[in-house]
């Protein structure tokens, strides 16, 4: 028999009604013959009032990592229980886990840890008597028996995990959105949703700000190459299927459009142009946890070299503290400017077309956008505008490419 792995995140089991409707859906699933598993997330935003509870009691301490996630993985217990309640009372046969009691062993790095194996007997064993299994997403156990939790949107990578270890026909992903849109469309009107889009898309997409789908889970998913298919569980369309590359996605130029909206830039100026200068700076940026965006390095009169990176506007002020000090040590200028933003374009297909980077220049120069800082993958053209030029450069270059509805 086949078997369906069914994903509700948090807005879709925010209260006993969407709890309800949740398991009707996976009910209505179950008998069009298929088994059926159902990894849920906490209720609606109960992770966010956890995370806030803790830093109370911490009064500005960082908390025990072990014992934050003992706390954040007692939101999607919650709903497991509850969900196989309602599953019961709709009239089907159901039973809830934690993933201490299936088993999904992780490492020991809590509040980001990695799912290590996952042993899907008892899954197996419950679905075969008819069940529909409820495991409890985002958490995990290590060999010793502590609690851990997967990061922030980790229910979907307990999705794409289980749904690869069942070797799943289907792996659903129920939201509040239809699926994968050309860009955000609370900015872009014309933002169509995508039908498939690639593994790799996604991730570059992600990387830009588009937070559909935790990065990991979309790596997990490319490996051991699990189809997501992201659905609204408020409607019955079909939604987004993300997918390996195939060749019929080569022919377009540009999936999607993303902006990133809060950037800061540091430049370092007047660097010495000699081996192991970047990597002396960037070591130890790296140590401070800061985290880099693009970094561009030109060459200036007199050999030296200018150096300049972007991160998120909350990592300047760390950003700020390590630069200065570098700055200091190798007797260069640091300069830093805020209000910035990034708009991206991403397509598989750019490896084989040409004109693609002018077509986005020219459509932000036909909107009067500066353009202050270009980067490039093989598969995304980036930007760097003044904040201010966002909403409009994602506009236009949606458009130029063609994005939108038709
Ligand atoms: N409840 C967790 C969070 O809000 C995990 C998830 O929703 O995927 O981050
Ligand atoms: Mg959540």
């Amino acid at each position: 028999m086949s078997i369906v792995v069914m994903k509700f995140g948090g807005t879709s089991v925010a209260d006993a009604a969407r709890i309800r409707a949740a398991a009707a859906r996976a009910i209505r699933t179950q008998k069009k013959g298929h088994q059926v598993v159902m990894v849920v997330s906490a209720m609606g935003k109960t992770t966010d009032v956890l995370v806030d509870l803790a830093e109370q009691v911490s009064r500005g301490q960082a908390p025990p990592k072990r014992e934050m996630d003992q706390l954040l993985a007692t939101g999607e217990q919650v709903t497991i229980s509850l969900m196989a309640m309602a599953l019961e009372e709709l009239g089907a046969k159901a039973i809830s886990f934690t993933a201490g009691q299936i088993g999904i062993v992780t490492d020991d790095s809590h509040t980001k840890a990695k799912i290590k194996s996952i042993d899907v007997r008892q899954i197996r064993r419950q679905l075969a008597a008819g069940k529909v299994v409820v495991v409890a997403g985002f958490q995990g156990v290590t060999e010793d028996g502590a609690v851990t939790t997967l990061g922030r949107g980790g229910s979907n990578v307990t999705l794409v995990a289980i749904a690869a270890a069942l070797k799943a026909q289907a792996c659903e992903n129920y939201t509040d959105v239809d699926g994968m849109f050309t860009a955000d469309p609370n900015i872009v009107p014309t933002a169509r949703k995508i039908e498939r889009i690639s593994y790799d898309e996604m991730l570059e997409l992600a990387s830009q700000g588009v937070n559909v789908l935790h990065n990991r889970a979309v790596e997990f998913a490319k490996k051991y190459n699990v189809p997501i298919h992201l659905r609204n569980s408020g409607n019955e369309r079909k939604g987004t299927m993300i997918v390996a590359t195939t060749k019929s996605m080569e022919r377009i130029v540009v999936s999607g459009a993303a902006l990133k909206s809060k950037l800061a830039r540091v430049t370092l100026r007047n660097v010495p142009n000699h081996p192991g200068i970047a990597a002396r700076i960037f070591h130890t940026i790296a140590r401070h946890d800061v985290v880099v965006d693009d970094i561009i390095q030109t060459l200036g009169d007199g050999g030296k070299a200018t150096i300049a990176f972007t991160v998120d506007l909350g990592e300047l002020s760390d950003a700020k503290k390590v630069v200065d000090e570098i700055a200091a040590g190798i007797k260069c200028q640091a300069a830093y400017e805020e209000k910035l933003a990034k708009v991206s374009v991403v397509g598989i297909g750019m490896q084989m077309h040409t004109g693609v980077a002018e077509k986005m220049f020219k459509a932000l120069a036909d909107a009067k956008v500066n353009i202050q800082n270009i980067t490039t993958s093989e598969i995304r053209i980036s930007c760097l505008i003044a904040q201010a030029d966002g909403h409009t450069a994602l506009r236009c270059v949606h458009d130029a490419f063609g994005l939108g509805k038709k």
